[in-house]
């Protein structure tokens, strides 16, 4: 592992980033972004040496952590033998991809269409959809995230979807349960989950169920806070749209391929959807991919009928060859079972440890490798450290104790008050318990706020 610093490159780096790259959801005049050299593993390190313990999986993605020795290798083959195909001709590794995926995706979910990333898995599960019921609109929960094209943005609750909203996408949002900051006024996980669903039933009925084609829920809603929802709530809603004749999708692009210590999040409730997203972890990024896991009933749709969809890069060989040897690592290594493991027996246990010691954390909650840290300013009120959607100095005790995760080698992942902590499923006991020390210095940044 080479982490000599190399300062004429950082240099050069910086310097040809800022003149030329422009980046994803940032003001491009305010970012100073960090010249990354290497990584491996839960680690990755600047040009200076600093090396960092990656808490955030980068977008909570890299699930078999950096540079895994076996994908690497398999994209080095695959290039050596097929760079890229067309998506119309059937190649090995595609198909083994496909056959891999459709293995592991719950139910008869077994045809796979594949994109280059997440939110085109989501453009093309609802044109399924759409297609399937010959509806137009599509329900999705506020509290979501579902990707920046153009019906996921909109399909998206959060206030990412504001300054890209159309408005006339034939989306509407309804709430989702979530019982620290209930929509509902509850008081237990029941009362939430019954009153979640009578809620998407009055939604249901005020927009007409004979024109929603979709509902679109985050099995685990991830970057709007890690809402792990309660016990009933996923099977009802599979109800719902079985008495309406509504296509039930599953995002999974987040909390699939072993985040949750499942394969896919939907194993904890034993829930089939019609349609699945998936991208991240299937490859943990190291070539762009997603794709849509598809039921028997919604393939037959295009069985003689074409589907009116498809992509240049669709099922690219240097992606479906990581994707491939991703899952046969995760399979060979137990990687979803330490996922599971860590989330047990360290992150949960000892999250909670410092939700008790630090005024800052209203509230933790998670499985697997996916956790939030909610921060407040007052535990008995619940007031976020921050307001929602804040900015500049608005938004200080956040970049505050961002920073001070920085400072101690902590990288972490941070939307609005929340800290997640998402390392790879990969991660060690170890490592997991230096990254929580780390987190236990940091809070004291967000308790000098409360
Ligand atoms: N759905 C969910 C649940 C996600 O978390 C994301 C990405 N954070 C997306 C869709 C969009 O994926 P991508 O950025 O690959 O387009």
């Amino acid at each position: 592992m080479n982490t000599q610093p190399d300062p004429r490159t950082k240099a050069a780096v910086k310097a040809a980033d800022r003149a030329h790259v422009f980046h994803s959801w940032s003001a491009q005049g305010l970012i100073d972004p960090l010249a990354v050299a290497g990584a491996e593993g839960s680690y990755f390190w600047d040009y200076d040496g600093n090396r960092y313990l990656d808490f955030s999986s980068q977008l909570v993605n890299t699930n078999i952590g950096h540079q895994h020795p076996k994908v690497v290798a398999a994209v080095r083959e695959q290039a050596a033998k097929l760079c890229t195909i067309a998506p119309g001709f059937a190649v090995d590794v595609r198909a083994e991809a496909a056959r891999l995926i459709a293995g592991r995706t719950p139910g008869d979910l077994d045809k796979i269409f594949f994109t280059n990333g997440g939110a085109e898995a989501v453009e093309n599960a609802v044109r399924m959809a759409r297609l399937h019921t010959g509806r137009p609109k599509v329900l999705s929960t506020y509290r979501s995230y579902h990707g920046a094209t153009a019906a996921a943005i909109n399909l998206t609750g959060d206030p990412r979807r504001w300054p890209s909203d159309t408005a006339s996408a034939g989306v509407v949002h309804f709430w989702g349960p979530f019982l620290y900051r209930s929509p509902f006024h509850a008081e237990t996980e029941e009362q939430e989950c019954a009153r979640a669903l009578r809620h998407l039933e009055d939604t249901l009925a005020f927009e007409g169920p004979g024109t929603v084609a979709a509902i679109i829920l985050e099995t685990v809603p991830g970057t709007a806070g890690i809402m792990v929802p309660p016990a009933g709530y996923l099977a009802g809603v599979r109800e719902i749209c079985d008495r309406h004749g509504i296509v039930f999708v599953l995002d999974e692009v987040m909390a699939g391929f072993g985040r949750t210590g499942r394969w896919f999040a939907a194993d904890h409730w034993d829930v089939t959807p019609d349609l699945l997203t998936f991208a991240k972890g299937v490859n943990s990024g190291y070539v762009p991919l997603g794709g849509v896991a598809i039921s028997a009933e919604i393939a037959a749709t295009f069985d003689e009928r074409p589907y009116p969809g498809g992509l240049t890069y669709s099922g690219h060989p240097l992606a479906c060859a990581s994707a491939v040897a991703t899952i046969e690592a995760m399979a060979e290594e137990g990687i979803v079972e330490n996922a599971a493991r860590i989330g047990e027996d360290v992150l949960g246990p000892g999250l909670r440890e410092l939700a008790e010691r630090h005024p800052s954390v209203g509230e933790v909650r998670g499985l697997g490798v996916f956790w939030a840290v909610e921060l407040v300013r007052d535990r008995a009120t619940r007031e976020p450290l921050v307001p929602y959607n804040a900015s500049g100095e608005a938004n200080a005790p956040m970049a505050a104790f961002t920073a001070a995760c920085k400072k101690s080698g902590l990288w972490p992942f941070v939307n609005m008050n929340r800290t997640h902590v998402v390392p790879p499923c990969t991660v060690s006991e170890d490592e997991a318990r230096q990254g929580l020390a780390l987190l236990d210095e940091a809070l004291t940044a967000a308790d000098a706020h409360t």
